[in-house]
């Protein structure tokens, strides 16, 4: 399986960091999780078009995470030749958000109906909503989602993928908790959302700090992949995003609580199993 880091960045605008997205390839398949700002451009930059993705599957319905689904929705839509119902797997609430997105749609669906004589259908989804259940089993992939913690965001899951005895995990915001563990039980690769908690503590702001009580430290994530035994530690949405050239400074502090390969890159980093 590859793992394709499309977004490394978080809520706030970074001019090299797009919002949350992972790209995960596996038997031939390519599966979108999350679509955060800018998830387009990068997947495009990876070779991938929406029409290309066998499913989106998103983690929570924070904005960040899915601030460019609508473009998925829309660029799948006007790109295929063909209706191509667009597969999406999410927490509960996830259908209510799909039918609030296409709502937003309604003007733009009218005008390239109204335009395109070739183009007759409006964009349709498949969505499965779930908390604790496999949510994928086809050629050889098997996706698997538990539920996560991030209260008071609620309800969460994170999915682990699972193909050819190879295990990647994508965890989304989350603290640690017992969903996550069972996700990551012996996996290859291990992709999580962090926070780094003594930079964020430095900023006296009460708003910023609030973030710290339901996302993962890159301390809580090492001891995570620690207690999990996987092989590699992916820190990803790092909040603040770190500055050029002290990258070396999270991994050595995820370092200290665990002994495996630890990767923090640029967006577009890919880490194979
Ligand atoms: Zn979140
Ligand atoms: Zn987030």
């Amino acid at each position: 399986m590859d793992v394709v880091l499309l977004g490394t960045g978080n809520p706030l605008p970074d001019p090299d960091r797009a919002g949350p997205a992972t790209l995960v390839r596996a038997g031939g398949q390519q599966f979108l999780v999350d679509c955060g700002r800018g998830a387009l451009m990068r997947l495009a930059a990876a070779g991938a078009f929406p029409g290309m993705l066998t499913s989106v599957l998103l983690t929570h319905l924070h904005s960040d995470h899915v601030t460019d689904f609508n473009d998925v929705v829309t660029t799948r839509w006007v790109m295929s030749p063909v209706e191509s119902p667009l597969d999406v797997i999410g927490p509960v609430g996830t259908e209510a958000f799909v039918n609030r997105t296409l709502a937003m749609l309604d003007d733009d669906i009218g005008y390239r109906i109204a335009h395109h004589p070739d183009l007759s259908w409006r964009p349709g989804t498949t969505v499965t909503e779930t908390h604790d259940s496999i949510v994928f089993d086809r050629d050889g992939v098997r996706v698997t989602a538990a539920p996560t913690d991030h209260r008071p965001v609620h309800p969460t899951v994170g999915y682990r993928f699972g193909h050819d005895g190879t295990a990647v995990v994508v965890a989304g915001d989350t603290v640690p908790c017992e969903g996550l563990d069972r996700l990551c039980a012996g996996a290859d690769v291990y992709v999580q959302t962090v926070v780094r908690r003594s930079l964020v503590e430095a900023v006296p702001m009460a708003r910023f700090q609030d973030i710290l009580d339901y996302h993962s430290s890159v301390e809580d994530a090492a001891r995570t992949a620690a207690r999990a035994g996987v092989k590699t530690l992916v820190l990803t949405h790092c909040v603040p995003p770190p500055a050029p050239g002290t990258e070396g400074e999270w991994i050595a502090e995820a370092a200290a609580h665990f002994d495996g390969e630890i990767i923090l890159g640029p967006d577009l980093t890919t880490v194979s199993t």
